[in-house]
C-alpha cells in the first residue's frame, strides 16, 4: 500500500480496517473510514470518489474552499471532515464547509465556533482534540484541561461528537491510543477519532470510531 489503483487501495485499506474490528469482537461498520486528501488535487481524489469513497478530510479551510465546492456538485453526499488546527477567525468558513471538526481545543474557539453555528444554524460533528503526549508544540488540549473544555464546549451546545489525538511519533501508539479511548469512556463520549496511515490498525483494535488516513490511500504528500 498504496498501490498505484486507488480502487484497489481503497480496498486493501477497508480489508485491514475489517480485520482489526473483527479481532477486537467489533464491527467493521462502527469505523469510518477518512480520506485525509489534503495537498492532493481533484484529480487524484475523483478516483476515490468513483470507487465510491465519500467522506474525506482536509488539513485547511482554504484549501477545501478551493477544492470541494466543485467536486461536491457532482458527488452530492460528500461528508467533509476539517482534521487540521483552525484558528478563531476561520470558525465561521469552517462550520460553512464542513460536516465534521476534529481540531477544537480552546475555549477561544469553541466560542467562535458557537457563534458561527449560530448565525447559520448549521451544527457540525465536532471532536475535542486531546494533546494526548502532552507534547509543547502539538494541537491539542492538555490530558488535565478536557473535562473543563468539554464542559465548555457542552455548555455552548456544541455537538460533541468524540475525541481526537495524534500521538507522539517514532514511538508504540497503543498505550496513546488506549488513553484516549479511557478518556472516552470516562466522560460519555461515543467517538474516538484516532489513527493514521502507519498506526490505523492498531486505534481500530483499541476502539477507533474514525480513522483518519492519507498516504496509505493517496501516496506520499509532496
Ligand atoms: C495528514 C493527517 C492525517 C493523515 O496522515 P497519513 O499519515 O498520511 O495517513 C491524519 N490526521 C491528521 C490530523 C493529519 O494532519
Amino acid at each position: 500500500m498504496p498501490s498505484d489503483d486507488p480502487a484497489q487501495a481503497l480496498a486493501a485499506i477497508h480489508a485491514a480496517i475489517d480485520h482489526s474490528a473483527r479481532l477486537a469482537r467489533r464491527e467493521p461498520a462502527e469505523v469510518t473510514l477518512i480520506a485525509v486528501s489534503k495537498t492532493h488535487p481533484a484529480d487524484a481524489i475523483e478516483p476515490l470518489l468513483a470507487a465510491g469513497q465519500r467522506v474525506f478530510g482536509e488539513n485547511r479551510v482554504q484549501e477545501a474552499e478551493a477544492k470541494w465546492p466543485e467536486l461536491r456538485t457532482r458527488w452530492p453526499d460528500v461528508t467533509l471532515h476539517l482534521v487540521g488546527q483552525l484558528q478563531s477567525n476561520k470558525a465561521e468558513d469552517a462550520v460553512a464547509l464542513f460536516d465534521a471538526i476534529h481540531s477544537v481545543d480552546r475555549a477561544s474557539l469553541i466560542t467562535a465556533l458557537a457563534k458561527a453555528m449560530d448565525r447559520q444554524g448549521k451544527r457540525p460533528d465536532c471532536f475535542l482534540q486531546v494533546n494526548i503526549g502532552d507534547e509543547p508544540q502539538k494541537g491539542g488540549c492538555a490530558v488535565a484541561d478536557l473535562p473543563a473544555l468539554l464542559a465548555a464546549a457542552r455548555a455552548a451546545d456544541l455537538p460533541v461528537a468524540g475525541l481526537m489525538a495524534v500521538p507522539p511519533a517514532e514511538v508504540e501508539p497503543a498505550p496513546y491510543f488506549a488513553l484516549l479511548a479511557k478518556l472516552a469512556r470516562d466522560h460519555d463520549i461515543t467517538g474516538l477519532s484516532m489513527g493514521m496511515s502507519a498506526d490505523f490498525e492498531t486505534a481500530v483494535t483499541l476502539g477507533a470510531t474514525h480513522v483518519r488516513v492519507g498516504s496509505a490511500l493517496f501516496g506520499a504528500r509532496a
